[in-house]
């Protein structure tokens, strides 16, 4: 998304002096987010560094950028932990506040100059392993700082940046892709990385689907189940690319169990229900995409399938046990658990989320 939005405004730069927010943004970008901005070890400032030209900086010469690559969002309203109208300067390539009617000091001449889109920036939010923080406006140049270092810059302005207002807390990319890349070669730590993942929120959240698949089912008139608990074991995983920056992930768990009661179509009561107690292999398969943006992972269609079901039944009668024996080798219970699992794009998202975490950790 970035590349392509970056490739729009430099078309627009190769233009002849086009009007380009609106013009080139589609409304459907709304909640996009640029790449390419850096912090300049001459000056200090964040600067964009997308274009072959790297603008004017205050400490002579162009800006030289170092350290992270931040990726800001724009075209987003505002919010008590989020500020507007910080714009690209056309003249210097610096980021700067534009919500006031003067407009700093340029270190090309002059005040700054808005072009292309209008960036909401995060602050007042703690840093993340994916965020910076003490990124900072300059009272005197309008620019944003790096106010992390003891030297301030070098401010248009004169002297180093003043640092005035609002904490931002910007973030940045983090090459998931390489990263990912690397933990799936031979030897790669992918497998503790899913295993984590797994441990942090796969086996509790599968746990309860299996719980909820049993729960109220009717395996046939008059016996559904009920009291259902699932116990879910380790798994292993494989993976195999399915596409670039894109993964075919297959987690086998061979020893799981749920026990369960069922009601039953009589008159004895319920002290009279059959209880019983299934042993199952559970193989979990989904597609992870990896991404350069926000979130860098996000997992895709997941299928569950059942392998070498066992069905234990206490107080039921051979008949009630092939029937529900039947909701685990027909598919029934595959089904349920893939159709489940599908309509919750919440555990798609925290499996993602653990998988994030435990890529971070890993590196
Ligand atoms: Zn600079
Ligand atoms: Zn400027
Ligand atoms: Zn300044």
């Amino acid at each position: 998304m970035s590349h392509l939005v970056d490739r729009r405004v430099a078309l627009a730069v190769a233009g002849t002096g086009l009007v380009w927010s609106g013009l080139l943004l589609p409304s459907t970008a709304a909640a996009a987010a640029q790449g390419s901005w850096r912090f300049c070890r001459k000056c200090s400032s964040l600067f964009y560094d997308g274009f072959p030209a790297k603008g004017v900086c205050a400490a002579g010469g162009a800006h030289e950028a170092a350290g992270l690559v931040f990726v800001l969002p724009y075209g987003v309203p505002e919010t008590p932990k989020a500020q507007s109208h910080w714009r690209f300067c056309g003249k210097c390539s610096v980021m700067f506040f534009n919500g006031m009617p003067q407009k700093g000091a340029c270190p090309a001449h002059g005040g700054h100059e808005a072009h292309g889109f209008e960036f909401t920036l995060p602050h007042s939010t703690p840093e993340t392993p994916t965020s910076q923080g003490k990124w900072r406006f300059c009272g005197r140049c309008e620019a944003m700082f790096f106010n992390g270092f003891p030297a301030k810059g070098a401010c248009p302005a004169g002297g180093g940046h003043q640092a005035v207002g609002l904490d931002f807390t910007l973030p940045y990319e983090t090459d998931y892709p390489n990263k990912v890349t690397k933990l799936a070669q031979p030897n790669g730590q992918l497998q503790r990385v899913l295993k984590e993942a797994w441990d942090d929120v796969g086996r509790a959240v599968v746990a309860e689907r299996v719980q909820k698949a049993v729960n109220g089912r009717e395996f046939r008139r008059g016996t559904s189940g009920y009291d259902a608990h699932a116990s879910i074991g380790e798994m292993t995983a494989a993976w195999s690319p399915k596409g670039p920056q894109q993964w075919h992930v297959a987690m086998t768990v061979p020893g799981n169990n749920v026990e369960f009661h069922t009601t039953t179509p009589t008159v004895f009561g319920s002290y009279a229900d059959p209880a019983f107690r299934v042993g199952f292999g559970l193989v979990v398969e989904f597609d992870l995409a990896v991404h350069q943006g926000n979130p860098p992972i996000t997992v895709g269609v997941t299928r569950a399938n059942t392998t070498n079901a066992s069905v234990h039944g206490s107080n039921a009668s051979g008949t009630i046990v092939e029937t529900v024996a039947d909701f685990w080798t027909h598919g029934a219970f595959s089904r349920t658990i893939t159709d489940q699992v599908n309509n919750d794009q919440q555990f798609q998202k925290s499996l993602a989320g653990a998988v994030t975490k435990a890529i971070d950790r890993a590196w």
